[in-house]
């Protein structure tokens, strides 16, 4: 209690903290807000029966042009870990990037809820998975030792802030066809995709054959929520008896619901995307003219990634920025709906004045 207050009156000056860390770090957008605080004047029936719940789910069905079955939970490990559980059995294995967030930063989530599907690591630049190594990690054995591949899961965009095209998910689905499995869409960046690539978002879904998207809310400019959609219908069979069990069935699910209609009207969320997506360039663009500072990855949604020196590094944090260098080394830098231009310029001007 006395630190709120301490926060309240003041005590820290919450306009200086500076930072590229996460796009999660961002607060929640105006619309969102407005939507939860709409949601506030009037009860409402508890568990996803509620005026809202439907509402963003017939809205989500809209957006995607097709009839998908729409579950809202709270983050975004829930979404994937429940979703991948869904598609396959226990001694089914999940194939997926070294780099996958399933794999990295799920704290093993998918294995939990899924009572033991193995996670199986294929390769590819760019943090781009590759039909040949999906292609391998299937064929190289098909005894009854190996876990049973059952599912290809694909990151868009992916960790390191590249996309798939709607015509590499078509290729991967081919694979996928040849050996009967299913694709799940780990789509925590989902918006700032659609966005990067100006496709409409059945093109990079259904129509190129995403069995089961989970679509993040939270990074987009919610205080949390996401949306695992199905467009597989028949994998959602007792999925809301799987989130009831796992704790991830809010019972005033109106207020992630809610929100979810604020960033769906007018297509909030695609606005947030880009505007991230387009700091992401700026900043793209103003540390491709310092020289000596190298960009990692190419740069298509809303992350940046750049090889700094550790002493640039030291001196960026000190000035008061903050970022992740945890893939590879390199810096990494996310751009979200909140993020101003005139802080990118800061930040060029004083990673300048330190190179
Ligand atoms: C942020 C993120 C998630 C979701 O993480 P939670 O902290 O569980 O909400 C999932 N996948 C990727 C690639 C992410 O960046």
């Amino acid at each position: 209690m006395a630190k709120i207050c301490w926060l309240l009156a003041g005590g820290v000056d919450l306009e200086k903290s500076e930072q590229f860390a996460s796009d999660n770090y961002s607060g929640v957008c105006p619309q969102a807000w407005e939507a939860m605080a709409l949601a506030n004047k009037s009860d409402e029936p508890a568990y996803g029966e509620d005026r809202w719940t439907q509402q963003a789910a017939d809205e989500l069905r809209r957006l995607f042009d097709t009839d998908c079955e729409v579950y809202f939970v709270f983050n975004g490990t829930a979404a994937n870990s429940l979703a991948l559980a869904s598609m396959g059995q226990s001694f089914h294995s999940v194939i997926c990037h070294e780099l996958a967030h399933i794999e990295t930063d799920e704290c093993g989530g998918p294995e939990y809820a899924s009572n033991g599907a193995k996670l199986l690591l294929g390769t590819g630049a760019d943090g781009k998975l590759t039909p040949e190594s999906i292609e391998h990690l299937v064929t190289k054995r098909s005894d009854i030792h190996y876990p049973k591949p059952k599912v290809i899961s694909l990151t868009q965009a992916t960790e390191v802030g590249t996309v798939y095209t709607p015509e590499d998910i078509q290729t991967i689905r081919t694979v996928a066809d040849k050996h009967g499995l299913r694709i799940h869409m780990d789509g925590a960046r989902f918006a700032n995709a659609v966005a990067a690539l100006d496709v409409h978002p059945s093109e990079i879904t259904w129509k190129a054959g995403v069995d089961v998207l989970c679509f993040s809310g939270t990074k987009n400019g919610l205080a949390l929520g996401e949306a695992v959609v199905f467009f597989n219908k028949s994998l959602a069979e007792d999925f809301e008896w799987r989130c009831k069990q796992a704790g991830q069935l809010a019972s005033k699910m109106r207020f992630i619901s809610a929100p979810w209609c604020g960033l769906l009207e007018n297509d909030v969320w695609l606005a947030n995307a880009r505007h991230a997506n387009a700091c992401a360039e700026r900043l793209e663009q103003g540390i491709a003219r310092i020289p000596g500072v190298e960009l990692r990855f190419p740069r298509q949604a809303n992350g940046v990634f750049v090889e700094l020196p550790e002493t640039v590094q030291l001196a960026l944090r000190e000035k008061g920025w903050h970022f992740y260098t945890f893939i590879g080394g390199s810096a990494r830098l996310m751009c979200s709906w909140a993020t101003r231009p005139d802080q990118v310029d800061r930040f060029l001007a004083d990673l300048k004045s330190l190179v």
